[in-house]
């Protein structure tokens, strides 16, 4: 049997993946994501196949689902904690679009109906569909997050889709672990780039909150909806400070909580969520922005609450911004960082605050990617999703076949 590959975006970059995979006996799509800067990019067209599998709720991954789902009469298998996630984040996605006036790439219909076409699955089950033995792994990422393992019925070799993964614990979800295969399809953003200790970022982090707080400032932490808002939230329990949060992430952690089995620890979760004060008018911002330790989407500085926040306490350098995620290529966040500036309405702000970057990543890092080949103990390997994929290809094509696949190119094994 032979494999035909093609990724319809999300190869050569962290954004907008989808993954075609063509066999002999039947076709499928791996995730099918937008990036979301002004203008979103998208991935190339999807053609009709047999099945959908979508990893997570991140937008990069399943921002054109409803896309997919209302053009092609196609189940999705995804587990209903991530669809009902990517139901919250394509609404707020149509919402961005209208307001920034980029042409919708569906309808709130679509959105609906995206429910219809769900094949619910669960971590650690097995499915036998007609070509296939499907596998679902939990993938350490988010929670609702997963890995897939299809197993040809005629014995042809294995292949595992990894998403996006994680392999050490974080407060809000246990590590992944290697899963063996032939053919192991892995995310790479960290590829040449290791993370400091866990334990070293969170302290750092905190003690950056206490000083700007005790030294008379305000501290805004911009955080992703789904994953980093619970995942600060987490960490910032340990201060016993009056959290104030503002965005999609309350809406996402009240969903997470209804999903315990996903969690490391969602009685810890639901304690601080009960505690914390949810801002939902313009006078409520007003007491947040007095209260000063605000959690806020968006994580990258495109659009949400945070701007109106940054707007306010953008001119003295007391006040700090504490950004806790990869920024992308194009975005605000990454700007910020480089430049010193973001765009607000239009126009280039100088940002003065006491900015700070925290590696908060949901992803594993070089050393975790290497470790989990070696354990996955696949023939080829397959790296996506990252701008940096030849640092680990040279690492890794001693003893391995080493793809570095770029989008709309298919290829074969
Ligand atoms: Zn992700």
């Amino acid at each position: 049997m032979t494999n035909e590959f093609t990724f319809l975006g999300g190869a050569t970059e962290v954004g907008s993946t989808g993954f075609l995979l063509r066999s002999d006996n039947f076709s499928c799509i791996f995730d099918y994501g937008l990036t979301p800067t002004s203008p979103p990019k998208y991935p190339l067209q999807a053609p009709s196949v047999d099945y959908v599998f979508l990893t997570h709720a991140h937008i990069d991954h399943s921002g054109m689902m409803p896309w997919l789902t209302s053009k092609y009469d196609t189940k999705l298998y995804t587990t209903p904690l991530t669809l009902a996630l990517a139901n919250i984040l394509h609404r707020d996605n149509l919402k961005i679009s209208e307001l920034e006036g980029f042409p919708p790439m569906y309808s709130k219909t679509d959105i609906r109906e995206m429910g219809e076409k769900l094949y619910e699955i669960d971590v650690n089950l097995k499915y036998y569909l007609d070509d296939f033995q499907l596998e679902v792994h939990s993938a350490g990422h988010i929670p609702g997050s997963v890995m897939f393992k299809l197993t040809p019925t005629d014995n042809e070799a294995s292949i595992l889709f990894t998403g996006d993964i994680n392999t050490i614990d974080t407060r809000l979800v246990s590590g992944t672990r290697p899963v063996k295969c032939d053919i192991l399809v892995m995310e790479s953003t960290y590829s040449g780039r290791d993370h400091e200790l866990r334990a070293k970022i969170e302290y750092n982090f905190l003690e950056k909150v206490k000083e700007i707080i005790e030294g008379g400032g305000k501290v805004i932490v911009p955080v992703f909806a789904v994953g980093r808002t619970q995942e600060m939230l987490l960490i910032l329990a340990d201060l016993d400070m009056e959290i104030w949060l503002d965005g999609l992430g309350g809406e996402v952690t009240r969903l997470f909580l209804q999903y315990p089995s996903y969690l490391r620890n969602a009685k810890k979760l639901r304690k601080i969520f009960e505690q914390v004060h949810r801002v939902r008018t313009r006078g409520q911002r007003r007491k947040a922005l007095e209260g000063g330790l605000i959690v806020t989407t968006s994580g990258l500085l495109d659009g949400g609450p945070v701007l109106s926040y940054i707007r306010e306490l953008k001119n003295n350098p007391k006040n700090g911004l504490l950004l806790t995620g990869y920024q992308v290529k194009g975005s605000n966040g990454r700007s910020l960082l480089e430049k010193g500036v973001i765009n607000m309405d239009g126009s280039m702000e100088k940002i003065n605050m006491d900015v700070n970057f925290y590696d908060f990543s949901a992803h594993a890092g070089h050393k975790e990617l290497l470790d989990f080949v070696t354990k996955c103990d696949p023939e080829h390997v397959v790296l996506y999703h990252g701008d940096n994929r030849d640092i680990l290809k040279q690492e890794l094509e001693s003893d391995y076949v080493v793809h570095i696949p770029v989008e709309g190119k298919a290829f074969k094994m």
